[in-house]
């Protein structure tokens, strides 16, 4: 919000009527200032203040969805330089180039389609196909464009073409999934435009440097089109870092309305190492989309990995419920193993028992999101915490032997935990997780 709180209260009837839910409009325009409430609460405010507000009210970075559907990545709404700040909101969505005469453009539009993964409970994709019209012919075009929609009937769709006679059909042919046009240029913005606005779609707007850049984002505005992605003509990782980051500033610190826009890196390289590193830096630093040069799996593990780990909030641990978990079809006699709810934790020990092919449980206890010697060493990971986990957990009714299996690092527990729990035996279990399909093996 640009406006302080004072300036919102100038703008507000100042009757202190209480129909907003607040005792004043003082109070009212403090919230609003702070972007705690909405300015539709006040039913008797002017339309030129509401348009003020508005407009002084929305995100610094616009925010939308390219495409439709729950999978249609989301871009923009940041509002902050560095994640130690606060999370960074909306994940890099990472999209595939494909030329329209490519033999194998079926077959890479399928890869995209099954680039799903799960790690550490998210699922993690390729989001996008960029179809870049290297053929310069309509129909070829939008045969291409039509053939890709079909192979990933989830992704969101780029239409990589300058050429505004070209693009206009494509962009009808799939007007149901809004491509995001690729885009505009100083010289074809008006008919670009043009095509956005009637199909509803986002547009990329494409110019060599900021100056330019900010000069088109405002004629595409006054155009009519108002979701724009910015392309700054970045190449090396220099540019990218430079560029994006300038842009990003001038968002957030300078409210420079122009470039509060989303931002595409093509990183496309002939050397698939060189592309990734690249990749990586764009992600990094502040690329809303990033356009490669095929799906690999090495390739995107690393690009999901990295994304990820930018993208969690560092002020809230990544953690699992806790509870009993069944990996496999446990019965009475089964293993039961405990660990922590820090989320890593989590999937690598359950990793590791499924590994095994040994049914199993795993009881997953909270401790604040943490691993499990930190938690011990935080006192949150204590024979006593554990007993009374175990014993309102009800589990020990289910077993035929109330065995408990330790983390190894935490065997010092075992003496304390087993008076706690009376009739349970404790066992230490592996001091490492990739221990774990061995030692639950040899049990047999
Ligand atoms: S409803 Fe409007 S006029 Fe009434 S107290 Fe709230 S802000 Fe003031």
């Amino acid at each position: 919000m640009a406006l302080t709180g004072v300036q919102v209260f100038k703008l507000l009837p100042k009757t202190n009527c209480k129909k907003c839910g607040f005792p004043t409009c003082l109070a009212f325009a403090m919230k609003l200032a702070q972007g705690g409430a909405d300015i539709s609460a006040c039913p008797d405010v002017s339309e030129e203040a509401k348009t003020t507000l508005g407009e002084a009210s929305a995100p610094p970075i616009r925010s939308f969805a390219i495409g439709t559907g729950d999978k249609a990545p989301k871009m923009g709404a940041e509002t902050v330089m560095f994640r130690h700040e606060k999370k960074f909101v909306n994940p890099c969505a990472i999209a595939i180039n494909i030329k329209d005469n490519d033999d194998s453009l079926a077959a890479k539009a399928e890869e995209v389609a099954n680039s799903e993964i799960d790690r550490v409970g998210q699922i993690l994709r390729v989001e996008a196909i960029s179809i870049e019209c290297a053929s310069g012919d309509s129909a070829t075009y939008e045969a291409a464009v039509k053939l890709a929609a079909e192979k990933a009937p989830e992704a969101a769709l780029i239409l990589n073409c300058k050429d505004a006679a070209v693009v206009e059909a494509a962009v009808k042919a799939v007007a149901d999934r809004k491509p995001l046009i690729n885009g505009a240029t100083d010289e074809n913005a008006e008919a670009m435009a043009a095509i956005a606005k009637a199909n509803s779609c986002p547009i990329i707007a494409c110019a060599d440097g900021l100056e330019a850049l900010s000069a088109l984002t405002e004629k595409i505005k006054g155009l009519g089109v108002e979701d724009i992605v910015l392309d700054s003509g970045a190449k090396s990782a220099k540019e990218i870092i430079v560029n994006n980051t300038q842009i990003r500033r001038a968002a957030l610190k300078k409210s420079f309305k122009p470039l509060g826009y989303p931002v595409i890196n093509n990183v496309i390289r002939d050397n698939a190492i060189l592309e990734a590193s690249i990749a990586s830096v764009a992600i990094a630093k502040y690329a809303s989309i990033i356009v490669v040069s095929s799906v690999e799996k090495w390739k995107t593990l690393a690009l999901f990995t990295q994304r990820q780990n930018i993208y969690t909030d560092p002020q809230v641990p990544m953690q699992v419920e806790q509870k009993i978990y069944e990996i496999g079809e446990p019965t009475a006699d089964s293993p039961l193993m405990i660990t922590t709810n820090f989320s890593l934790t989590y999937f690598i020990v359950a990793g590791e028992i499924e590994n095994s092919k040994v049914p199993s449980r795993l009881a997953v206890m909270d401790s604040e999101g943490l691993s499990v010697l930190t938690a011990w060493a935080a006192g949150k990971f204590t024979a006593a915490k554990i007993a009374v986990f175990i014993q309102e957990s009800g589990i020990g009714d289910t077993l035929t032997n109330k065995e408990l299996i330790l983390p190894g690092q935490v065997a010092i527990l075992s003496g304390a935990l087993e008076d706690k729990l009376g009739d349970w035996k404790i066992t230490v279990g592996p001091r490492e997780a990739n221990a774990i399909p061995t030692y639950l093996k040899g049990r047999e």
